[in-house]
Parts: structure tokens; sequence; C-alpha cells
């Protein structure tokens, strides 16, 4: 039988802080969610593979250095309330939800909201909510939101998202063309009409379909 926990503990010794990853609650989030439940059932043995692996209607799960890194670049405390952007499988969800308060959780691809909230309701995880909607617009009725975390690559950050930022808010999401190129950037909300916008580097994700995105 496949010895999960310690496929779990080579992902993030081998993964993650040997590729730069050092904040202790991102590492202590990822060694503790178990991300074979995430993944199709005929791919579970692959579940702890340093790549995306396919999940259906065409999407993933992200390669889990990139969920640690945009964690991370997202500096999330204990409190915050978090939007995540393309729940895909619910597994950020859940890794975020470690992190903060509260996530919300949105996708446009029923299929996949439903699965992601009996895969995180099965896992007994009940500070995550999915909605079935084009987050592409963020989600209004919760906003303003400390962190704001995007998995999915649209045109540009949209003005709509950084609007539901907190002062202080983090917002993590790709940007850049639908195939090579995408960079990976964060907005910081640093007042009330003002925003900065770091480049994380290179990253490759599935497009942003949206009103919002592409
Ligand atoms: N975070 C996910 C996980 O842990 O499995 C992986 C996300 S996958 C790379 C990107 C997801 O974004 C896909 O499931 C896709 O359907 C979704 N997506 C794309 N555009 C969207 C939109 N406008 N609103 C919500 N979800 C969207």
């Amino acid at each position: 039988m496949t010895d999960f926990a310690a496929l779990r503990r080579a992902m993030v010794e081998d993964q993650l802080v040997a590729r730069g990853v050092t904040d202790a609650r991102v590492l202590a989030a990822m060694a503790e969610v178990p991300r074979e439940a995430f993944v199709p059932e005929a791919l579970r043995a692959r579940a702890y593979e340093d790549g995306p692996l396919p999940i259906g209607d065409g999407q993933t799960i992200s390669q889990p250095l990139i969920v640690a890194l945009m964690a991370e670049a997202a500096r999330i405390l204990p409190g915050d309330r978090i939007l995540d952007v393309g729940t895909g499988s619910g597994y950020a969800a859940a890794v975020l939800a470690r992190l903060g308060r509260f996530v919300w959780s949105i996708e446009r691809i029923e299929t996949l909201a439903e699965r992601a909230r009996a895969t995180l309701a099965g896992l007994g995880i009940g500070n995550v909510e999915v909605i079935c909607g084009d987050g592409s617009l963020g989600w209004a009725p919760q906003a303003p939101y400390d962190v704001i975390h995007v998995a999915a690559s649209g045109p540009a950050v949209p003005a709509t998202l950084e609007r539901q930022l907190a002062l202080g808010g983090r917002l993590v999401m790709p940007i850049g063309p639908r195939a090579d190129g995408q960079r990976l950037v964060r907005v910081r909300r640093t007042a009330e009409g003002a925003w900065e916008q770091d480049d994380l580097g290179g990253v490759a994700f599935v497009p942003l379909i949206g009103a919002g995105g592409w």
C-alpha cells in the first residue's frame, strides 16, 4: 500500500524546502493536506509528483511548488479572509484554509465545484465555501479580502479584483498570454487608491475564462 504520509514528507523536503520555500506555516500546511484526496482515483499514486496533474474537464491541480510559492507570496495571517479564484480540485483552497481564517473559493465549472465541495467535506474542512461562478470579477458579497489567490491566468489583473482587496491586502495571480510567457504577479493595496505590483517570475497556468479574463 502506498505510504502517502512518507511521500508528502518527501515532497515538502525535496520539492519545497530544497527550492527555497521557507515559510514554516506554509510548509506545515503542505505537510498536512492530503493531496492524494484531491486527484482522480486513477492518479492517486502520482499525487506527490513534481508537476500538475489532470483533474478532468481539461483542468489541472497545480504543481505543489507553485501552490507553496503563491501561498508564501500572499503572506497569509491566521485571521485573514481569503478569496480563491479557480477552485479546481479544492487542494489549494484546503492549503489556504490552514493558513487563514476562511476561504471563499470560486470555480466556473459546476462538476469541479461539486467534487471539490465533496472532497473538502470528506476531510472535515469547514472553513471553505465553494461557489460556482465567474471569479474573474471576484466575489463581491464577502469583499474586501485580505488575500486574493487566483489560479488561472488572465490578460491583466482585473481592476474589480484589485478593488476587492482590503487595505494592506495581497493578491497573487498569473497574467500574460494564454500559451507561453505568463508571469506570476503580486499586487498589494497600499492605500485607498493605490496598488503596488511586483513580478514573482515565469509560470504556466490554464486560462482565466470570464468577464475579467479571456
Ligand atoms: N487551485 C486548483 C487546485 O488546487 O486544484 C487548481 C486550479 S486550475 C489550475 C484553474 C481553475 O480555474 C480551473 O478549474 C478552471 O476551471 C478555473 N477557472 C478558470 N476561469 C475561471 C473563472 N473565471 N472563475 C472561476 N474559476 C475559473
